[in-house]
């Protein structure tokens, strides 16, 4: 099997032009009939890996998932695609599940999902062992270690499927293992001589933005009116706060919806429904919420409150942006959160409680970073970006550092003053001089720096006090209700003149200005591509309606952003659209082209200089080609295609490309997007870098294409690669 057929399956299937790093390396391997480890993030694209095997390698690939909600999705996505994929799980009534098996034995299926349960049980090995398999595929691989936070049991039975097949090769697919982990997947799965594949964690389509958790209901009411019509989901803490934030949306006229555990199934089923279909795009919910959805076109995540860990944040944001088109991540940041996080894990009493403190310890500081917070975040996955990313608020908004000595003073001599006896809040109320009675009744009003800092807002002190914290010039004991307390440090500050630089929080003022700014630019962007977009957008999913399928699974955002930037006029430009295959193509292609050309024409975007009807009479003609080739010209310049002109002419296809090719030779202007996939062109390519020449021998190229492409069009490809070297 040659990675060529793989290209070329991927522009068929998925209408993709390019493997994404190591997906190439890995079905390679599986060619080779050898074990896999593979691990990617969410959205990284572990699904091709195993899918591309299955559609050009003999026999069915069997993936075993624990998602079974996620299976329905998955097959229909598969089936919308042209993928012969279907799955077994305890949601099938007895006569599906046995129409399944049938054809799963009767080698009509490519791609067999089945959940960890079915695998396991009694009747499924004989099944197993009457079907022609090429691939075992063991996704979410981490259920199977003890260790991880989502053990299967059944998983751990799955050593069976190597011992009774030794010679089919299996991969293990999960986006999160550490080391111990990945040792246990291999050892218990009993994968032979596996390599291990651990592509880079970066998400770059996904921007990170931390802000001051203050009025975050009003931040998120803006955020979201900037986004009228993308979906997004916003994760909270307490089921009872998804709620209130939920009926809050709702009273602005957003359509909302809140989402826990304590929901009923149908409730919850119904909410999920409606938000992969598009229409409730706002989602309010516990973290449960999104591990069993496949939709690509979540576009941004926000945290209401800080999660307790770097992994989970980054498990959580991960779920927008899959497509690859742009999205966002915003997180609300309170010292507040820590604190309550923090009583969490102390009387959870469990043994990892250290453990926990210190995630919990990286996540805060995560949140309160001054530098590139994705190469922090990367960091913590021991990945080095080795530059800033430039899509980080640090990165566009780097933080301005000043002498905050006299800052620093005040709130230090403030906490000695109060004996270190009263928590964060307290302090600033003294600082700002607050009328509170707590102040009164414990006499705070008559120290000497009650109403000392009186010129600075409550949100900019928290937002000192936290460096102050960080700095080492205040401590929060934990053991004493966090109250603050000096250090050896802040005597230093203040009695012995220590400078302290503090980095300027930005004001209410300058943060709207950079939204306005950031909202003009993209409400220009909208305007100029925008329209387009949402005419796309609504046929998609009016399409999708019609088809009862999700609205991503008949083009993701990203496809109907560059279909809306390129503006493609004919099927040829179309089906170089990435995310454009070929069943999606006869599909949804005329209608998407319909709904583009009649945008062109209403706003005045000029037809590509196309189709010549009369050529007018050239000084220097050149030779007229025989009589039969020039019908067959004039046929193809009138915009026909091969097959078309071969049934007008009632002549063979073979010999409509036979002469399309000589009319090629001899230099005439044949444009060959309109005859070869860029998927072919690609596999023709990928066919010479094995070969001796130029000149090319056009018989090892089609085999090494797999007999897949005409020999004449691969005459015409190698005609038309010679004339691109030519003009270099
Ligand atoms: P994972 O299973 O790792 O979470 P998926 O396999 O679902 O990720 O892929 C995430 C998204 O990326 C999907 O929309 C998929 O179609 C897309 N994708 C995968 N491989 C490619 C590729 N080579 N080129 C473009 N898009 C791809
Ligand atoms: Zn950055």
């Amino acid at each position: 099997m040659k990675l060529t057929e793989a290209r070329a399956a991927l522009k068929k299937y998925f209408g993709y032009d390019q493997f994404r790093p190591m997906q190439a390396e890995i079905i390679e391997r599986v060619y080779c009939g050898k074990d896999a480890l593979v691990l990617m993030p969410t959205g990284g694209g572990k699904s091709v890996c195993f899918q591309i095997p299955a559609l050009t390698m003999e026999g069915a690939c069997v993936v075993v998932s624990p998602l079974i909600a996620l299976m329905k999705d998955q097959v229909e996505g598969l089936r919308a695609n042209g993928v012969r994929a279907a799955f077994l799980n305890s949601s099938l009534d007895g006569t599906a599940a046995r129409q399944t098996e049938d054809d799963f034995y009767s080698g009509r299926i490519d791609l067999l999902y089945v959940s960890p349960e079915k695998v396991v049980s009694q009747n499924f090995l004989p099944l197993l062992q009457r079907a022609k398999i090429s691939l075992f595929a063991i996704d979410e691989a981490h259920c199977i270690s003890a260790w991880g936070h989502d053990f299967r049991p059944e998983y751990a039975q799955l050593r069976f499927l190597k011992q009774q097949f030794p010679a089919i090769p299996m991969i293990a697919l999960t986006a999160t293992a550490d080391k111990v982990t990945r040792r246990d997947i291999i050892e218990q799965l009993a994968l032979q001589d596996p390599e291990t594949f651990i592509s880079s964690f970066d998400r770059p389509n996904i921007s990170l933005e931390v802000r001051p958790g203050q009025k975050r209901i009003e931040q998120i009411l803006n955020f979201i009116k900037q986004r009228p019509v993308q979906s997004g989901i916003v994760y909270c803490l307490s089921r009872k706060s998804t709620e209130e934030l939920a009926v809050k949306l709702m009273g602005k006229g957003i359509r909302a919806a809140c989402y826990h555990a304590g929901m009923s199934d149908s409730d919850r089923s119904r909410i999920q429904e409606d938000f992969i279909n598009d229409k409730t795009p706002v989602i309010c919910a516990t973290v449960a919420f999104g591990m069993g959805i496949d939709k690509s076109n979540v576009r941004w995540v926000i945290h209401y409150n800080l999660p307790k860990n770097i992994e989970s944040y980054y498990q959580e944001i991960g779920r927008a942006g899959r497509d690859g088109a742009k999205a966002d991540a915003l997180l609300f940041y309170s010292y507040s959160d820590v604190a309550v996080l923090q009583d969490i894990i102390s009387k959870n009493e469990s043994e990892n409680t250290e453990i926990q403190l210190a995630k919990l310890e990286r996540m805060k500081q995560y949140a309160e970073a001054l530098a590139c917070r994705r190469r922090i975040l990367l960091s913590y996955f021991s990945e080095d970006l080795g530059h800033n990313c430039g899509n980080c608020d640090v990165c566009s908004n780097p933080p301005q550092f000043f002498d905050g000595s006299v800052i620093a003073q005040k709130a230090l001599s403030a906490v000695y003053r109060m004996r270190e006896e009263s928590g964060i809040g307290m302090l600033i109320d003294v600082l700002r001089g607050s009328g509170k009675k707590e102040i009164f009744e414990k006499g705070y009003q008559d120290l000497k720096t009650y109403g000392a800092g009186r010129d600075i807002g409550y949100g900019e002190w928290q937002h000192y006090l936290h460096q102050l914290i960080n700095l080492g010039y205040i401590e929060l004991a934990p053991d004493r209700h966090h109250v603050a307390c000096l250090t050896p440090a802040s005597h230093r500050v203040l009695f012995e003149g220590e400078k302290v630089a503090l980095v300027r929080m930005a004001t209410v003022r300058e943060r709207m200005d950079a939204e306005q700014a950031k909202v003009k630019v993209t409400k220009e962007r909208q305007r100029s591509r925008g329209e387009l977009f949402e005419e796309l957008r609504q046929l998609r999913l009016r399409l999708s309606q019609k088809q009862g399928i999700p609205p991503y699974l008949v083009f993701s955002d990203a496809t109907l952003e560059e279909m809306a930037a390129a503006i493609p006029r004919d099927e040829w430009d179309l089906q170089d659209i990435s995310g454009v295959g070929e069943k999606k193509m006869q599909q949804f292609g005329v209608e998407f082209l319909k709904v583009i050309n009649d945008y062109a024409r209403r706003t005045g975007i000029p037809d590509k200089p196309a189709v010549v009807r009369n050529p007018p009479p050239v000084k220097m003609p050149k030779p007229k080609p025989p009589a039969t080739l020039q019908v067959t010209l004039e046929f193809f310049q009138e915009g026909a295609k091969p097959e078309l002109i071969a049934r007008e002419r009632n002549l063979s296809v073979g010999t409509i490309y036979e002469h399309l090719a000589q009319l090629i030779e001899s230099g005439e202007d044949i444009p060959i997007r309109r005859l070869a996939t860029s998927g072919e062109i690609q596999m023709v390519k990928s066919a010479l870098r094995g070969l001796e020449g130029p000149p090319y021998r056009l018989k090892p190229i089609y085999d090494a294409c797999g007999g897949q492409i005409r020999m004449q069009l691969i005459r015409m490809i190698l005609a038309h690669l010679e004339e691109k070297k030519a003009e270099k």
